[in-house]
């Protein structure tokens, strides 16, 4: 079936409709169907990160224990306690598999002072095995071609949503703007917001909101 650019095909029931026209009460589905989408999304790549786990000879707890070492994460919040409560796991269980880790030569502890706990870091090996479990390289390699616009809008979105999920305590600590202490919120016409960071002291469009910030204080959630 031929169709313009940027328009779905007609079918029975569904009429064609510009992309980025106004939603109608026909489009009341859309929450299901994106959530739908996003379900699907998280399954395939938590797919790799399994099939890559079993390849790298890792359990899942263990996967998920180098993989929560990456990024920005502050030197302080490496302790054993810290991870453990990011994870949701015991101290005794993020001990046992960062013994499995070190014995693979994946990361190591390292005491920055005496009488400071250890922290855990990535060795290089770590490093190189974590951003391959990551997933990233499945999702890169598809959004370089996608609108920038839509792209802003949805990391918003699933800003919020992860702001959400932080108040509810379906997912403790992470660094995003929406969960900082220091983000504002103002709304504007057409249910749009912006935002601002008090400590920059910048305005932040959606392409600007960090997922995994380093100046991040977690807000106290109601
Ligand atoms: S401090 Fe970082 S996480 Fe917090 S609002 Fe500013 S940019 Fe966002």
């Amino acid at each position: 079936m031929d169709t313009e650019p940027g328009n779905f095909p007609a079918t029975a029931g569904c009429q064609a409709r510009k992309f980025g026209q106004p939603l109608t009460s026909s489009d009341a589905t859309l929450d299901a169907r994106l959530t739908m989408a996003l379900t699907r999304v998280v399954h395939a790549i938590r797919t790799q990160q399994q099939d890559q786990s079993v390849g790298y000879g890792l359990l899942p707890v263990q996967a998920d224990l180098l993989l929560s070492l990456r990024g920005d994460r502050p030197a302080a919040e490496r302790d054993v306690v810290t991870l453990a409560r990011d994870l949701h796991l015991t101290p005794t269980v993020v001990a046992d598999a960062a013994r499995v880790l070190e014995h693979k030569t994946l990361v190591r502890w390292q005491t920055e002072a005496p009488g400071s706990p250890p922290m855990l870091n990535l060795t290089p090996l770590g490093q190189m095995q974590a951003d391959s479990l990551g997933g990233e390289q499945l999702l890169l390699d598809r959004l370089g071609d996608l609108d920038a616009d839509a792209k802003a809008n949805a990391l918003a979105v699933i800003l919020e949503l992860i702001y959400e999920f932080q108040r509810r305590g379906i997912v403790s600590v992470v660094r995003t703007c929406t969960t900082c202490r220091h983000l504002r919120r103002d709304g504007l016409p057409g249910g749009r917001t912006s935002y601002h960071c008090q400590l920059l002291e910048v305005a932040l469009l959606p392409t600007d909101l960090r997922v995994d910030c380093p100046e991040h204080q977690a807000q106290v959630l109601a």
